[in-house]
Protein backbone atom coordinates (compact mmCIF):
# COMPACT_ATOMS: atom_id res chain seq x y z
CA UNK A 1 0.00 0.00 0.00
CA UNK A 2 1.30 3.59 -0.82
CA UNK A 3 1.82 4.65 2.96
CA UNK A 4 2.91 8.07 2.67
CA UNK A 5 4.19 11.30 0.73
CA UNK A 6 5.64 14.02 0.48
CA UNK A 7 4.59 17.32 -1.33
CA UNK A 8 6.46 20.72 -2.39
CA UNK A 9 4.47 23.25 -1.29
CA UNK A 10 4.96 27.50 -1.54
CA UNK A 11 3.02 30.45 -1.75
CA UNK A 12 -0.20 31.38 0.53
CA UNK A 13 -2.71 28.76 -1.07
CA UNK A 14 0.21 26.00 -0.93
CA UNK A 15 0.85 27.02 2.88
CA UNK A 16 -2.76 26.18 3.51
CA UNK A 17 -2.48 23.15 1.53
CA UNK A 18 -0.23 21.88 3.53
CA UNK A 19 -2.15 21.56 6.79
CA UNK A 20 -4.87 18.90 4.06
CA UNK A 21 -2.56 15.94 3.79
CA UNK A 22 -2.63 13.87 0.70
CA UNK A 23 -3.03 10.73 1.95
CA UNK A 24 -5.37 9.65 4.90
CA UNK A 25 -3.02 8.96 7.55
CA UNK A 26 -4.01 10.99 10.34
CA UNK A 27 -5.68 13.48 9.29
CA UNK A 28 -5.24 17.46 10.61
CA UNK A 29 -7.75 18.01 12.98
CA UNK A 30 -9.64 21.27 13.80
CA UNK A 31 -7.82 22.38 17.31
CA UNK A 32 -10.33 24.79 19.22
CA UNK A 33 -8.24 27.57 20.73
CA UNK A 34 -4.73 28.35 21.53
CA UNK A 35 -2.31 25.49 21.74
CA UNK A 36 -1.87 24.11 25.45
CA UNK A 37 2.22 25.17 25.71
CA UNK A 38 3.07 21.51 26.07
CA UNK A 39 1.11 19.98 23.52
CA UNK A 40 3.07 21.24 20.57
CA UNK A 41 4.84 17.68 20.52
CA UNK A 42 2.38 15.54 21.06
CA UNK A 43 0.84 15.08 17.78
CA UNK A 44 2.84 12.19 16.68
CA UNK A 45 1.11 9.01 14.59
CA UNK A 46 1.80 5.76 13.71
CA UNK A 47 0.96 3.65 10.20
CA UNK A 48 0.22 0.66 12.58
CA UNK A 49 3.46 -1.12 11.24
CA UNK A 50 6.04 -2.13 13.52
CA UNK A 51 9.51 -3.25 13.42
CA UNK A 52 10.37 -6.46 15.53
CA UNK A 53 12.68 -6.81 17.81
CA UNK A 54 16.29 -7.99 16.24
CA UNK A 55 15.23 -6.34 13.54
CA UNK A 56 17.54 -2.88 14.22
CA UNK A 57 19.79 -1.63 12.54
CA UNK A 58 17.28 -1.55 9.48
CA UNK A 59 19.69 -2.22 6.24
CA UNK A 60 18.84 0.36 3.61
CA UNK A 61 20.50 0.07 0.26
CA UNK A 62 20.22 1.83 -2.82
CA UNK A 63 19.35 0.48 -6.07
CA UNK A 64 19.78 1.80 -9.99
CA UNK A 65 21.39 4.92 -10.31
CA UNK A 66 21.15 8.35 -8.80
CA UNK A 67 19.71 11.23 -10.59
CA UNK A 68 22.40 12.96 -12.72
CA UNK A 69 22.69 15.73 -10.54
CA UNK A 70 23.93 13.32 -7.63
CA UNK A 71 27.25 11.36 -7.24
CA UNK A 72 26.27 8.08 -5.88
CA UNK A 73 28.47 8.42 -2.50
CA UNK A 74 26.34 12.01 -2.14
CA UNK A 75 23.25 9.41 -1.70
CA UNK A 76 25.19 7.14 0.35
CA UNK A 77 26.14 9.88 2.31
CA UNK A 78 22.23 11.69 2.20
CA UNK A 79 20.73 7.85 3.14
CA UNK A 80 24.01 7.84 6.02
CA UNK A 81 22.86 11.23 7.29
CA UNK A 82 19.37 10.86 7.01
CA UNK A 83 20.05 7.25 9.42
CA UNK A 84 21.43 8.85 12.03
CA UNK A 85 19.25 11.17 12.47
CA UNK A 86 17.03 8.47 13.65
CA UNK A 87 19.41 5.81 15.11
CA UNK A 88 21.08 8.67 17.14
CA UNK A 89 17.62 9.51 19.09
CA UNK A 90 18.89 8.39 22.88
CA UNK A 91 14.99 7.31 24.14
CA UNK A 92 15.25 4.78 21.29
CA UNK A 93 16.48 1.50 20.14
CA UNK A 94 15.76 2.20 16.30
CA UNK A 95 18.70 2.09 14.06
CA UNK A 96 19.26 2.07 10.31
CA UNK A 97 23.00 2.25 8.59
CA UNK A 98 23.04 2.22 4.63
CA UNK A 99 24.08 -1.41 3.30
CA UNK A 100 25.44 0.01 -0.23
CA UNK A 101 24.26 -0.47 -3.89
CA UNK A 102 21.87 -2.52 -5.35
CA UNK A 103 22.02 -2.86 -9.41
CA UNK A 104 18.31 -4.26 -9.41
CA UNK A 105 15.18 -4.70 -7.31
CA UNK A 106 16.00 -8.39 -7.70
CA UNK A 107 19.57 -8.29 -5.94
CA UNK A 108 17.30 -6.98 -2.64
CA UNK A 109 17.34 -9.25 0.33
CA UNK A 110 14.14 -9.35 2.19
CA UNK A 111 15.56 -7.72 4.85
CA UNK A 112 16.82 -4.62 3.40
CA UNK A 113 14.92 -1.17 2.69
CA UNK A 114 15.39 -0.06 -1.25
CA UNK A 115 15.94 3.62 -1.97
CA UNK A 116 15.23 4.16 -5.57
CA UNK A 117 14.60 6.90 -7.84
CA UNK A 118 11.13 6.76 -9.49
CA UNK A 119 10.61 6.03 -13.51
CA UNK A 120 7.26 7.76 -12.97
CA UNK A 121 5.76 11.36 -11.86
CA UNK A 122 4.30 9.26 -8.11
CA UNK A 123 1.07 11.66 -8.62
CA UNK A 124 3.10 14.69 -8.17
CA UNK A 125 4.69 13.56 -4.53
CA UNK A 126 8.25 14.38 -3.99
CA UNK A 127 9.00 10.71 -2.35
CA UNK A 128 6.61 7.57 -1.00
CA UNK A 129 7.49 4.88 1.27
CA UNK A 130 5.38 2.01 0.18
CA UNK A 131 5.13 -1.17 2.54
CA UNK A 132 4.86 -4.73 1.33
CA UNK A 133 2.00 -6.95 1.26
CA UNK A 134 1.41 -10.51 2.58
CA UNK A 135 2.95 -11.88 6.09
CA UNK A 136 6.14 -10.17 6.16
CA UNK A 137 5.45 -6.43 5.68
CA UNK A 138 9.09 -5.48 5.23
CA UNK A 139 8.83 -8.29 1.89
CA UNK A 140 8.32 -5.20 -0.45
CA UNK A 141 8.60 -1.91 1.56
CA UNK A 142 10.82 0.82 -0.20
CA UNK A 143 11.27 4.09 -0.86
CA UNK A 144 9.97 5.44 -3.92
CA UNK A 145 11.91 9.38 -5.16
CA UNK A 146 10.39 11.41 -7.73
CA UNK A 147 13.15 11.87 -10.45
CA UNK A 148 10.13 13.59 -13.11
CA UNK A 149 8.55 16.50 -11.37
CA UNK A 150 12.36 17.25 -8.95
CA UNK A 151 15.43 18.23 -8.91
CA UNK A 152 17.52 16.91 -6.09
CA UNK A 153 20.55 18.11 -3.92
CA UNK A 154 22.48 17.99 -1.39
CA UNK A 155 21.12 20.84 0.09
CA UNK A 156 17.83 22.54 0.33
CA UNK A 157 16.99 25.33 -2.12
CA UNK A 158 14.52 27.53 -0.75
CA UNK A 159 14.10 30.14 -3.18
CA UNK A 160 13.47 27.28 -5.99
CA UNK A 161 9.71 25.89 -6.49
CA UNK A 162 7.74 25.72 -9.09
CA UNK A 163 6.98 29.00 -10.17
CA UNK A 164 10.62 28.82 -11.12
CA UNK A 165 10.72 25.59 -12.45
CA UNK A 166 11.76 22.44 -11.47
CA UNK A 167 11.84 22.86 -7.97
CA UNK A 168 14.81 21.27 -6.55
CA UNK A 169 14.48 19.08 -2.99
CA UNK A 170 16.87 17.84 -0.35
CA UNK A 171 18.01 14.70 -0.46
CA UNK A 172 18.69 14.60 3.06
CA UNK A 173 15.40 15.84 4.71
CA UNK A 174 13.40 13.90 2.35
CA UNK A 175 15.07 10.49 2.95
CA UNK A 176 14.63 11.67 7.11
CA UNK A 177 10.97 12.40 6.49
CA UNK A 178 10.43 8.74 4.44
CA UNK A 179 12.37 7.07 6.73
CA UNK A 180 10.33 7.89 9.28
CA UNK A 181 7.63 5.84 7.40
CA UNK A 182 10.11 3.07 7.14
CA UNK A 183 10.21 3.27 11.33
CA UNK A 184 6.32 3.37 11.41
CA UNK A 185 5.79 6.87 12.09
CA UNK A 186 2.76 8.66 10.04
CA UNK A 187 2.52 12.10 9.44
CA UNK A 188 1.98 14.14 12.92
CA UNK A 189 -0.50 16.04 13.53
CA UNK A 190 -0.94 20.02 13.09
CA UNK A 191 2.57 20.24 14.11
CA UNK A 192 4.35 21.67 10.79
CA UNK A 193 7.43 21.80 11.71
CA UNK A 194 8.39 18.17 12.16
CA UNK A 195 10.36 16.01 9.98
CA UNK A 196 7.12 14.04 9.74
CA UNK A 197 5.27 17.00 9.27
CA UNK A 198 3.09 15.85 5.62
CA UNK A 199 4.26 18.64 3.82
CA UNK A 200 8.30 19.23 2.53
CA UNK A 201 9.60 22.75 4.60
CA UNK A 202 11.82 24.04 1.89
CA UNK A 203 14.54 24.92 4.33
CA UNK A 204 15.70 21.82 4.61
CA UNK A 205 14.83 21.58 8.52
CA UNK A 206 13.09 17.98 8.35
CA UNK A 207 17.31 16.94 8.44
CA UNK A 208 16.77 17.89 12.28
CA UNK A 209 13.78 15.73 14.31
CA UNK A 210 12.06 17.64 16.70
CA UNK A 211 10.46 16.56 19.87
CA UNK A 212 7.17 15.13 18.57
CA UNK A 213 9.20 12.85 16.05
CA UNK A 214 11.38 11.79 18.84
CA UNK A 215 8.75 10.96 21.31
CA UNK A 216 7.12 9.19 18.38
CA UNK A 217 10.09 6.95 17.47
CA UNK A 218 10.38 6.75 21.47
CA UNK A 219 7.09 5.77 22.57
CA UNK A 220 7.23 3.08 19.70
CA UNK A 221 10.63 1.27 20.41
CA UNK A 222 12.31 2.49 23.57
CA UNK A 223 15.62 2.41 24.79
CA UNK A 224 16.31 0.12 27.88
CA UNK A 225 18.61 2.37 28.92
CA UNK A 226 16.18 5.32 28.67
CA UNK A 227 18.38 7.96 28.07
CA UNK A 228 18.26 11.52 28.21
CA UNK A 229 19.78 13.92 25.82
CA UNK A 230 19.01 16.91 27.90
CA UNK A 231 17.67 18.58 31.74
CA UNK A 232 17.71 21.84 30.42
CA UNK A 233 17.23 24.43 27.73
CA UNK A 234 20.98 24.60 27.93
CA UNK A 235 21.99 21.05 27.05
CA UNK A 236 19.86 22.06 23.62
CA UNK A 237 21.77 23.65 20.18
CA UNK A 238 18.60 25.46 19.20
CA UNK A 239 15.13 24.89 20.78
CA UNK A 240 14.21 24.22 23.85
CA UNK A 241 14.21 21.45 26.26
CA UNK A 242 11.28 18.85 26.89
CA UNK A 243 12.14 18.38 30.61
CA UNK A 244 9.81 15.64 31.18
CA UNK A 245 10.70 13.91 28.33
CA UNK A 246 14.41 14.59 28.50
CA UNK A 247 14.59 15.31 24.75
CA UNK A 248 15.70 18.34 22.64
CA UNK A 249 13.17 20.73 20.48
CA UNK A 250 13.56 22.35 17.66
CA UNK A 251 12.94 26.31 17.91
CA UNK A 252 9.06 26.53 17.72
CA UNK A 253 8.03 30.09 16.34
CA UNK A 254 4.81 31.43 17.52
CA UNK A 255 1.80 32.92 15.98
CA UNK A 256 3.33 36.36 14.04
CA UNK A 257 6.77 35.66 13.91
CA UNK A 258 8.72 35.92 10.56
CA UNK A 259 8.79 33.18 8.46
CA UNK A 260 9.59 32.27 5.37
CA UNK A 261 10.96 29.49 2.03
CA UNK A 262 14.47 30.18 4.00
CA UNK A 263 12.63 29.99 7.54
CA UNK A 264 10.22 26.72 8.29
CA UNK A 265 10.10 26.94 12.14
CA UNK A 266 6.21 27.55 12.05
CA UNK A 267 4.05 25.04 14.38
CA UNK A 268 1.24 25.52 11.89
CA UNK A 269 1.73 27.11 8.46
CA UNK A 270 3.84 30.13 7.08
CA UNK A 271 1.58 32.57 5.69
CA UNK A 272 3.63 33.97 2.68
CA UNK A 273 2.89 37.51 1.91
CA UNK A 274 5.64 38.44 -0.65
CA UNK A 275 5.33 35.69 -2.61
CA UNK A 276 8.02 36.53 -5.25
CA UNK A 277 10.62 36.52 -2.17
CA UNK A 278 9.20 34.54 0.27
CA UNK A 279 8.57 35.75 2.98
CA UNK A 280 5.63 36.03 5.78
CA UNK A 281 4.65 35.32 8.96
CA UNK A 282 3.17 31.92 11.20
CA UNK A 283 0.12 31.79 11.25
CA UNK A 284 -2.60 28.93 12.23
CA UNK A 285 -6.11 27.68 11.99
CA UNK A 286 -8.41 29.27 14.62
CA UNK A 287 -12.35 29.01 15.38
CA UNK A 288 -12.81 32.49 16.61
CA UNK A 289 -10.63 36.10 17.79
CA UNK A 290 -9.90 34.68 20.46
CA UNK A 291 -7.68 31.63 19.03
CA UNK A 292 -5.37 34.47 17.73
CA UNK A 293 -3.08 36.76 19.66
CA UNK A 294 -3.10 40.34 19.92
CA UNK A 295 -2.72 41.87 16.62
CA UNK A 296 -4.12 39.47 15.04
CA UNK A 297 -8.03 38.53 13.75
CA UNK A 298 -9.21 34.92 12.50
CA UNK A 299 -10.46 35.54 9.00
CA UNK A 300 -11.31 33.36 6.10
CA UNK A 301 -8.41 32.77 3.87
CA UNK A 302 -9.58 30.64 0.80
CA UNK A 303 -11.88 28.91 2.70
CA UNK A 304 -10.05 28.03 5.87
CA UNK A 305 -10.24 30.51 9.38
CA UNK A 306 -6.60 31.40 10.24
CA UNK A 307 -5.13 34.08 12.38
CA UNK A 308 -4.59 37.19 9.98
CA UNK A 309 -2.20 40.17 10.98
CA UNK A 310 -4.90 42.92 11.51
CA UNK A 311 -3.35 45.79 13.18
CA UNK A 312 -6.92 47.63 13.05
CA UNK A 313 -8.08 45.01 15.39
CA UNK A 314 -6.35 47.12 18.35
CA UNK A 315 -7.72 49.75 20.65
CA UNK A 316 -4.44 52.05 20.39
CA UNK A 317 -2.82 53.40 17.38
CA UNK A 318 -1.37 50.40 15.54
CA UNK A 319 1.79 52.86 15.01
CA UNK A 320 2.39 53.15 18.70
CA UNK A 321 2.21 49.69 19.76
CA UNK A 322 4.43 48.73 16.89
CA UNK A 323 7.34 51.45 17.61
CA UNK A 324 7.12 50.43 21.68
CA UNK A 325 8.07 47.00 20.52
CA UNK A 326 5.79 44.94 21.84
CA UNK A 327 4.19 41.91 19.57
CA UNK A 328 5.08 43.55 16.07
CA UNK A 329 5.97 40.58 14.57
CA UNK A 330 4.85 41.88 11.46
CA UNK A 331 7.01 45.13 11.74
CA UNK A 332 9.29 42.60 12.31
CA UNK A 333 8.39 40.39 9.36
CA UNK A 334 8.76 43.64 7.30
CA UNK A 335 12.22 44.98 9.12
CA UNK A 336 13.25 41.10 8.28
CA UNK A 337 11.61 41.54 4.96
CA UNK A 338 14.14 44.75 4.52
CA UNK A 339 17.23 43.21 5.94
CA UNK A 340 16.35 40.19 3.00
CA UNK A 341 16.29 42.30 0.30
CA UNK A 342 19.22 44.18 0.48
CA UNK A 343 20.90 40.94 0.97
CA UNK A 344 19.66 39.53 -2.02
CA UNK A 345 20.82 42.65 -3.69
CA UNK A 346 23.93 42.80 -2.66
CA UNK A 347 24.94 39.56 -3.69
ZN1 LIG B 1 5.19 11.37 4.29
Amino acid sequence: MILGDLRLLGGVAAALVCAAPAVALGELSFREGPRPPEASHLFYEFTGFTHVDGAFPLSVVFVGDPVEELESGEVAEAIEAASRAWSDVPCSSAALRFDGFRETMEEVAVEEVPVRFSTTDLDGSIALTVYGSGGDPRNGMQVILNSVNYGWSMEAAPFQGPETGEPVVDLVAVLAHELGHVLGLAHTREHNAATMAAAYLRDGSQRVLSADDKLGICERYPSPAGERECDGDGDCPEGPCVVDAGLCDIYLADIGEYCGYEVQHCPGFCRIIEAEIGVGYCSERCADDEGCPEHHRCQDQEGVAVCAFSPEAEEEPAGGCAMAGGGGAPLGAAAVLFVLVSAIRRR
